[in-house]
């Protein structure tokens, strides 16, 4: 099963990704982890993809397709992934479309979470990441701490603020979001894959709770 992640910036794509991943047992590809892993072992696409990252910018659609059609290769991901955080253009959609194809596959759901604006930006300044990029674990200093200050539940690494998730990247990432990666919300409807959830405090419904709602779905429907 070939699931798509969509949403704004810390609207929860990624906790929501890995808690799919144990619970329906599909392995979570994030392009924006790719690219952190390669930026921290500063390969030469490292070093580009974080001209654009750092500023807030996608990295171009050639680099990233390719990325991603490299990986949609491998043997871990041939029953199914779940992409988090690609395509984020509709270029990107439409080079997934056909790479999919010439393997006889197709994007099954697409998941698309919407948080509202202001509360993005307090998501973004509270969340921190696990620094090791094998583990991906996810916090919020406010909503969800990691147990002993500064480490990791899961590993015991050192937990981290990313570099870009600071209140001036986060508009410039947020504008880039609805310029370029919104139009996607309408490029699924068209092909009636879209599931909408609202991850909000204000309604009570988490990341974790949007997870057990789309596990369910996915569990009843026919994919
Ligand atoms: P994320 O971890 O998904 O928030 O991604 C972090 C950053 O990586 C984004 O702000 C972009 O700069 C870059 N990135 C991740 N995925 C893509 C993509 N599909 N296309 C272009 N840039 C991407």
């Amino acid at each position: 099963m070939i699931i798509v992640m969509l949403g704004a910036p810390a609207t929860g794509k990624g906790t929501i990704a890995g808690l799919l991943e144990k619970s329906l047992n599909i392995p979570q590809v994030s392009t924006g982890d790719i690219f952190r892993k390669m930026i921290k072992e500063k390969t030469e696409l490292g070093k580009l993809a974080d001209s654009y990252i750092s500023k807030g910018n996608l990295v171009p659609d050639e680099v990233t397709i390719k990325i991603v059609e490299e990986r949609l290769n491998q043997e871990d991901v041939k029953n199914g992934i779940i992409l988090d955080g690609f395509p984020r253009t509709v270029n990107q959609a439409q080079a997934l479309d056909e790479i999919l194809k010439a393997k006889g596959k197709k994007v099954d759901l697409v998941v698309n979470l919407e948080t509202p604006k202001e509360e993005i930006i307090e998501r973004v300044v509270s969340r921190r990441v696990c620094s090791n990029p094998e583990c991906k674990a996810i916090y919020n200093v406010i909503m969800n701490p990691p147990k002993v200050d500064g480490i990791c539940d899961i590993c015991g690494s050192k937990v981290i603020q990313r570099d870009d998730d600071t209140e001036e990247t986060i508009t410039k990432r947020l504008s880039n979001y609805f310029e370029l990666t919104e139009p996607l919300v309408e490029y699924y409807k068209k092909q009636e894959k879209l599931y909408n959830a609202v991850v909000s405090k204000s309604i009570n419904k988490l990341g974790k709770d949007v997870a057990k709602d789309i596990e369910e779905y996915v569990k009843k429907g026919d994919f």
